[in-house]
C-alpha cells in the first residue's frame, strides 16, 4: 500500500493537491476537516460536537478524532493505499495512526509537507472565504488561531516523522501544477 500524510498549514494547498494524487496513484482520500464539515451539515452527533471547536479554530478533540478516522479507513477494505490530509494533526494522533495501521500489516509511507509562508497562507485563506462559506476562514481572529494551534501542537508532528525517516518538505509556493511536480517527483521515489 501506498499511504501518505499530507501534512501543512491552513491554506497551504492540501485539498487542491490531494485531487491531483488520488488520480495519480489511485488512493483513497481522507479528509478530516470534509468529513467534519460533512457532519456538520448533516447535523449529526459529531458535527454538532466538532462544530463548537471548529467554529473556534481550535482543534476536535484526540478521542473523537481518532475513532472518527478509524472507523473511516474501515469503510475502505478493498483501499491500494491512503492520502490523510489533516490527520494526524497531534502527536498522539500520530501514534494512533501507527496502531491502525500496524494492525492491518501496514505503516506510513511517507509524510509530505507543503511549506508555505505565513503572509502568504493568510492572504490564501482571506481569498477562500470569499467563495468557501467557512465560518473559520471569514474570521482573521480565528485564523490567527488557527495558525497558532498549527505551530503549537501540529508543527510538532514532523518531528514524528522525521524520527522514522519519513519527512519530506516540498515548497508550497508556485504554481498548482508546479506543487504537483514538486510531490509527484518525491512520491515517484518511494
Ligand atoms: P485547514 O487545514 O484549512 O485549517 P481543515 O479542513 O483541514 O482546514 O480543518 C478544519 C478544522 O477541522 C480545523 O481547524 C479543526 O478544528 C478541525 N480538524 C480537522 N482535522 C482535525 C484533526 N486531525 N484533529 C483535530 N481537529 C481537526
Amino acid at each position: 500500500m501506498l499511504n501518505l500524510v499530507l501534512f501543512g498549514p491552513p491554506g497551504a494547498g492540501k485539498g487542491t493537491q490531494s485531487e491531483r494524487l488520488i488520480d495519480r496513484y489511485n488512493l483513497v482520500h481522507l479528509s478530516t476537516g470534509d468529513i467534519f464539515r460533512f457532519n456538520m451539515k448533516n447535523d449529526t452527533d459529531l458535527g454538532q460536537l466538532a462544530k463548537q471547536y471548529i467554529e473556534k479554530g481550535q482543534l476536535v478533540p484526540d478521542e473523537v478524532t481518532i475513532n472518527m478516522l478509524a472507523a473511516e479507513v474501515e469503510k475502505h477494505p478493498e483501499a491500494k493505499g491512503f492520502i490523510f490530509d489533516g490527520f494526524p494533526r497531534t502527536k498522539p494522533q500520530a501514534g494512533a495512526l501507527d496502531e491502525l495501521l500496524h494492525s492491518m500489516n501496514t505503516s506510513i509511507s511517507a509524510m509530505v509537507a507543503l511549506e508555505v509562508p505565513e503572509d502568504e497562507l493568510k492572504a490564501r485563506l482571506k481569498e477562500r472565504a470569499l467563495s468557501s462559506g467557512r465560518a473559520d476562514d471569514a474570521d482573521p481572529a480565528i485564523i490567527q488561531n488557527r495558525i497558532d494551534v498549527y505551530n503549537a501542537e501540529t508543527a510538532p508532528v514532523k518531528d514524528f516523522y522525521i524520527a522514522q525517516n519519513k519527512f519530506h518538505g516540498i515548497d508550497g509556493v508556485g504554481s498548482i501544477d508546479d506543487i504537483t511536480s514538486r510531490l509527484t517527483s518525491v512520491i515517484d521515489t518511494l
